[in-house]
């Protein structure tokens, strides 16, 4: 039996009941957060749900649980589930009313979903690398908020699976911005370079976790853009995310990095990666 988030409830799966005049379901209207749980224990819990409010505040939502009561939620859900190694889903949308884009009154009151997900850590793309493809960044001009709205990066991850690839490289004009579904970084004569947090990308909490790694290990972070031949001319390219950690991009289109082997940059900072990750309470 698995058991689901439902507002301020954990209640069993078959339980949850979703209105059709939902804004979510209408107009992906809402936020979420995805966050990593090893061995039982919920990674950077803190960010990911800190991140949650301030993307519910972007869209002007307010959410009705105190920050406390909702890391509560999700500890007692992975408990409940009895997560080893994967993951916790969960989402708010505006709630349900009579189908109008504008805000519907306080009666209607936001509506909090999640779930989990055992997911082992995709260890084979760490050691061998993925391949990734370029594809026009034709998202809107507000990635800094997790929104429910994500067809622009459906098509777009789409579109790299259906050309062999684990990750869609999406590019404004010239400009890389990050992946369809996670942020990219290129490594050039021992500097990191990845997209300023703007509101181009979403400002992964994996990304920050890099950031204080490349710092640990002596590897200079410069927070500038790439354009895609820069990227292409780079040493070393990596995606990040919450699943995905720090996974090497071994060619993009073609054009071969390192060799098609992840390079020494890159496994040095999954090394540093893994001194952080929780040793949790079922290891
Ligand atoms: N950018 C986008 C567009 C994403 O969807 C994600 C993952 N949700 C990320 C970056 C990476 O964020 P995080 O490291 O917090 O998972």
């Amino acid at each position: 039996m698995s058991y689901s988030l439902w507002n301020d409830q954990i209640v069993k799966d078959e339980e949850v009941v979703v209105n059709k005049e939902d804004r979510g379901y209408q107009f992906g209207d809402g936020v979420y957060e995805v966050v990593k749980v090893y061995n039982g224990e919920l990674f950077t819990a803190e960010e990911h749900v800190d991140r949650f409010y301030v993307s519910a505040e972007k869209i002007r939502m307010t959410i009705p649980y105190t920050k406390d009561k909702l890391h509560q939620l999700l500890h007692q859900l992975v408990e409940k589930n009895k997560v080893e190694t994967g993951h916790v889903y969960f989402q708010i949308t505006r709630g349900a009313g009579a189908r109008n884009h504008v805000f519907p009154g306080d009666e209607v009151k936001p509506v909090l979903t999640g779930n989990t997900k055992e997911n082992p850590r995709p260890v084979a793309n760490f050691e061998n690398g993925v391949k990734a493809t370029f594809v026009e960044d034709v998202r809107w001009l507000r990635c800094d908020i997790k929104s429910l709205n994500l067809l622009g990066a459906v098509l777009a991850k789409q579109e790299a699976q259906e050309k062999g690839c684990y990750e869609a490289i999406l590019h404004r004009g010239e400009t890389v911005t990050e992946g369809s579904s996670s942020n990219i970084y290129g490594i050039k004569d021992g500097v990191l370079y990845t997209h300023p947090a703007d509101n181009f990308i979403l400002n992964g909490i994996t990304r920050q976790v890099i950031i204080k790694c490349a710092a640990e290990i002596g590897l200079p972070v410069k927070e500038e853009a790439m354009t895609k031949a820069q990227l292409l001319a780079m040493d070393e390219v990596i995606v990040s995310s919450t699943t995905s950690e720090v996974t090497p991009i071994v060619e993009v289109d073609g054009t071969v990095f390192g060799g098609g082997k992840p390079g020494d940059w890159t496994r040095k900072l999954q090394v540093q990666f893994d001194t952080k990750i929780p040793k949790g309470i079922r290891a």
